[in-house]
């Protein structure tokens, strides 16, 4: 299965490294032309405003919300969950603005610049998920089409709205494979 990653900024090398090993063709998208033939595409977390003005720059944005619009699946993470948001607290505009989640960039404070916690992640299975967070934004309000994947200490962190999935943390960044497994089995369905 083909799966587009975007790779404008930030950690798209360990997220195509993940979706390699669990077999999928990743490769990097820069271009509009890049996305012909993908049955997923992946946001890495790094800088929102950054990726959203590269993104803008190298004309993905319109193509992108064409397909997700189409049913493709789109997983972003961190700096991508910004990326798909539909309003980002204390900002006029968003990017893609695909995901009917209202996102705060600035959550976990500077003493908790970045952490790692266990995650009770229901549609994972029973074991614990270790989560990586990295100046991570959260949820701070769903519509009523989004389902609540995890929440650390009552703030949300991860959700899925129909074929969009987003979390506040970086699954890309530990041996974990489940949560890229999950993605590339909704896009197997779809
Ligand atoms: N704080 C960053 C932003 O607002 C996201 C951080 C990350 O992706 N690790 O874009």
């Amino acid at each position: 299965m083909k799966v587009g990653v975007i790779a404008v900024q930030g950690a798209f090398r360990e997220h195509i490294r993940v979706l390699r090993e669990l077999g999928a063709d990743a490769v990097e998208v820069r271009r509009a032309n890049e996305l012909d033939g993908a049955e997923a595409v992946v946001i890495p977390g790094g800088e929102s405003t950054a990726i959203g003005k590269l993104m803008r720059q190298y004309d993905l944005i319109n193509p992108i919300k064409q397909l997700a619009h189409a049913g493709l699946p789109v997983f972003g993470t961190c700096a991508g969950m910004i990326v798909l948001a539909n309003r980002i607290v204390g900002e006029e505009s968003t990017h893609l603005g695909l995901m009917n989640v209202e996102v705060n960039r600035n959550s976990f404070g500077r003493q908790k610049d970045s952490f790692e916690a266990d995650l009770d992640v229901p549609v994972l299975g029973a074991d614990p998920y270790p989560a990586v967070f990295i100046r991570a934004p959260h949820i701070q309000s769903v519509g009523a089409d989004v389902e609540v994947l995890a929440t650390y200490e009552d703030r949300i962190v991860a959700v899925r709205q129909d074929n969009l999935l987003a979390t506040s943390f970086h699954p890309e960044l530990t041996g974990d494979l489940r949560l890229h497994a999950y993605f590339l089995g909704l896009a197997a369905r779809s």
